[in-house]
């Protein structure tokens, strides 16, 4: 094991999600000097746990796949051991429209082909539609040139009613959290390439076992405070300023001087931060144009068991979208998470209704269920950006030269995920030690 060293870059960074953790630890295995800012008591931002009425549970229920190769390398290196993730074949399975397409164990491009060869509930003009989508998407190299919405796309290739709604739609929304009438088919194009059409490991469906917090900021806290680098939570930074060739950050108890500062919070919390800097106001401006999209998840506890046929099942034609046994997931029995994900008509209901209505929806597809102990209906009003046709995205490198963006939405090639965060603060981790003449793992002699 190797320690902070007292003769390399001292470098901040802001914000203790998935980006700012991965970014610390790229720099940290390179040799540089990290502090990392953390506003909040709780590490993890948008993936953290919630402590309520004595329930330990998730902001909001998160899925993971196979080919989230960086957040899996991550893992490994802070010593997060593999059973944390409840690891099985993609299956969308809907028991309430008898339908479910479940990926073969075989490797690509069978996986999927033998999957829907034999998926139940879907006729022979559905899956001969979506083998048409796959076939001119691969053709096309899953490059979108004239990026348009996925609902064209959808029209284009004569994708029918029952797979838009089954799972075109489901898939747009859970992957990009925007509808497809307004969602990137860019950025679809480039989720389905890495995931259904990669391999039958990489369209693996990885379920957390832990909560999203002890998943990977808090082992991440714990692996750098071990080499000797500073993670200050409840520490907001309210401003960055240029000084002395380095950088001083406004809410710093030490007043520190930084040779360079990592910017991973949220878009929308970014843009204060960068406002002193004049060459940044390009970059205020393009983070100040994105627009954001909501996530709900319902949290239910009931008085028993529940009888899903999978963790994780589809739910169609009302409110909810996804069901979560969380009790087979290493929750505590009878509780379910219930996924809305994008705007959509549940904003136009009350909370108390939408819960009515979930309950409902989740009766006609478990069966009769135990009583309900206990709810909590967490939204989460600007969950990720909304991944629009064309959208101009910021990049990790800013015109300011010791300032870099780290975070789910710098990406441009992926929607707002946990594995876009965690590129992004490696990008910027690895382009820091760059610039300062070293290298990521050039100083461990043991990991
Ligand atoms: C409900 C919900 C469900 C989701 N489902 C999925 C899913 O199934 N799969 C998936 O891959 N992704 C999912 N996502 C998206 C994923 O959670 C995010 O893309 C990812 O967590 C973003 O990480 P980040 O590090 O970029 O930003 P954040 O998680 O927002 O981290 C930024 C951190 O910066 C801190 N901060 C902000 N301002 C300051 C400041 N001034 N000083 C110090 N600290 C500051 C914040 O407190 C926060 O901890 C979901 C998101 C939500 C909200």
């Amino acid at each position: 094991m190797s320690f902070a060293r007292h003769d390399t870059p001292p470098v901040a960074v802001i914000g203790g999600g998935y980006a700012g953790f991965a970014a610390a630890v790229t720099l940290a295995r390179g040799g540089a000097r990290v502090t990392l800012f953390e506003a909040s008591r709780t590490l993890g931002g948008r993936a953290r746990v919630v402590d309520k009425d004595g329930f330990r549970l998730d902001n909001g229920q998160h899925i993971l796949l196979g080919a989230y190769a960086e957040t899996l390398r991550m893992l490994r290196l802070v010593g997060v051991r593999p059973g944390v993730l409840d690891t099985r074949p993609l299956t969308l399975a809907y028991p309430g429209e008898a339908c479910e397409l479940r990926a073969a164990s075989l490797p690509a491009p069978l996986h999927l082909a033998v999957g829907l060869l034999r998926a139940r509930g879907l006729a022979w003009t559905d899956k001969l539609a979506m083998a048409r989508l796959m076939r001119r998407l691969k053709r096309d190299r899953f490059r979108v040139e004239a990026d348009r919405p996925v609902a064209a796309l959808l029209a284009e290739t004569g994708q029918t009613d029952k797979l838009c709604r089954l799972i075109w739609e489901p898939l747009c929304i859970a992957a990009l959290n925007t509808p497809p009438e307004r969602a990137s088919a860019r950025v679809f194009a480039n989720v389905l390439r890495d995931s259904l059409a990669a391999g039958a490991s990489a369209s693996e469906l990885l379920l957390p076992r832990v909560d999203l917090s002890e998943l990977f900021p808090v082992p991440a806290s714990r692996w750098l405070a071990m080499r000797g680098h500073t993670v200050r939570t409840t520490e907001p930074i309210q401003a960055i300023h240029a000084e002395d060739g380095g950088y001083r950050l406004d809410g710093d108890p030490w007043s520190s001087h930084y040779a360079h500062v990592v910017v991973a919070t949220a878009p929308y919390h970014a843009a204060p931060l960068l406002k002193p800097l004049p060459a940044l106001a390009p970059v205020v401006a393009q983070i100040g144009a994105l627009r954001h999209e909501p996530i709900v998840t319902a949290w239910l506890a009931f008085d028993g068991p529940l009888d899903f046929p999978e963790p994780m099942i589809g739910m169609s034609g009302g409110y909810g979208q996804w069901a979560f046994d969380r009790a087979a997931l290493g929750g505590p029995p009878g509780l379910v998470g219930i996924v809305i994900s994008a705007s959509g008509r549940h904003q136009q209901i009350s909370k108390e209704a939408l819960e009515i209505a979930l309950l409902q929806e989740l009766q006609a597809i478990v069966g009769p269920l135990p009583a309900l102990k206990w709810s909590q209906l967490i939204t989460e009003k600007r969950a990720t950006f909304a991944c629009t046709p064309g959208l101009q995205r910021p990049t990790t490198r800013t015109p300011e030269p010791g300032v870099w963006l780290a975070g789910d939405y710098v990406d441009p090639d992926y929607p707002a995920t946990i594995e876009s965060a965690v590129r992004s603060g490696v990008s910027a981790g690895r382009s820091i030690l760059k610039r300062c003449g070293l290298k990521e793992g050039s100083l461990f002699r043991i990991e």
